[in-house]
């Protein structure tokens, strides 16, 4: 049956549930034989997926995790990988980001992966080229590979997202994250609740879908995960956010506050975490953090957005 699959993956919000299925099918599947090579009881599989595409990075935001899986996972198919650095590139001599795009297609690429301040600059730079494009986080929208790298980690180690309670605790406003996961996750059957500092959170965020809980302990409280937020600092212009301190004080992640979590529940982090604020050095290095597990499912799912976009699974 010929994938429905969209060419660009723009944002969670309207993919439809089959779809976002089909991403975690297809991702699973290479996480688990990525791992078996890893582990020696397989060959490293060479999926010649997309022989001869060209897959461009073009970040507008500093990337540790998601440019770099996104790269591992291009080669992985066999792609070619051009990492477009914004500091070195014609963007410093005024030149705009649609005449950047089209000059990256007539070179030949097959897919543009981009990240940008600007909510919306994906969908815009989709309507210029014809190649696929990928949106790896757009200000304060959305960062729909990393909603579903997360729905494939929660998914594996609960089993299932439906009738699961995932709390989403932190800098919602201001979060890319948070909104591609509580569509995401609310698509997977998931009863998503939201928490943070009252100046962080959007006014009127049940229209999502979500439930708000207004302190730590209520947002613990019968959750099967919680997912640890970053306060956007690079996003916010006004003063009126909690001091570091105060913030770890009343919504970090101890050893102590951790106890509030039911005994099977996990801890999530997009990263980067600021160990000491958002979770405390014992929880994020312990034995209930998926963070890492976080990390290697990123490329498996990016391996399947950028196979499926292509019309190549
Ligand atoms: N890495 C994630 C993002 O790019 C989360 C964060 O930066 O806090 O949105």
């Amino acid at each position: 049956m010929a994938s429905e699959f969209p060419r660009h993956l723009l944002d969670i919000e309207s993919l439809r549930r089959e779809q976002i299925e089909e991403v975690l099918g297809l991702a699973g599947r290479f996480k688990r034989e990525r791992a078996a090579a890893r582990a020696g009881k397989a060959r490293a599989p060479r999926h010649q997926i997309l022989p001869g595409r060209i897959v461009v990075t073009l970040f507008f935001e500093a990337s540790t995790r998601t440019r770099s899986s996104f790269e591992v996972a291009a080669h992985a198919l066999g792609a070619e990988v051009l990492s477009f650095q914004k500091d070195a590139s014609s963007v410093t001599k005024g030149e705009s980001l649609q005449d950047t795009v089209r000059n990256l297609e007539a070179i030949g690429a097959d897919v543009l992966v981009v990240r940008h301040p600007a909510a919306g600059a994906p969908r815009a730079i989709a309507r210029a080229v014809r190649a696929s494009v990928i949106n790896a986080g757009d200000g304060a929208h959305e960062h729909p590979t990393q909603a579903l790298l997360d729905a494939l980690t929660l998914r594996e180690k609960l089993g299932t997202l439906e009738g699961k309670v995932i709390s989403i605790v932190g800098d919602i406003a201001h979060s890319r994250v948070a909104r591609s996961n509580v569509h995401c996750l609310s698509k997977l059957g998931s009863r998503v609740r939201v928490a943070g500092p009252s100046t962080l959170l959007p006014a009127g965020v049940e229209k999502l879908g979500c439930e708000v809980a207004r302190t730590l302990p209520d947002a613990l409280r019968d959750a099967d995960a919680v997912m640890m937020l970053r306060i956007q600092q690079e996003r916010i212009a006004d003063a009126r956010i909690p001091g570091t301190r105060d913030y770890a004080r009343v919504w970090g992640l101890s050893a102590r506050t951790l106890e509030l979590l039911p005994p099977r529940a996990v801890v999530l982090h997009p990263g980067p975490v600021n160990r000491g604020v958002e979770l405390s050095s014992e929880v994020m290095d312990g034995e209930r953090s998926l963070v890492m597990d976080q990390v290697d499912s990123g490329v498996a799912v990016r391996m399947a957005t950028l196979a499926l976009c292509l019309g190549a699974a």
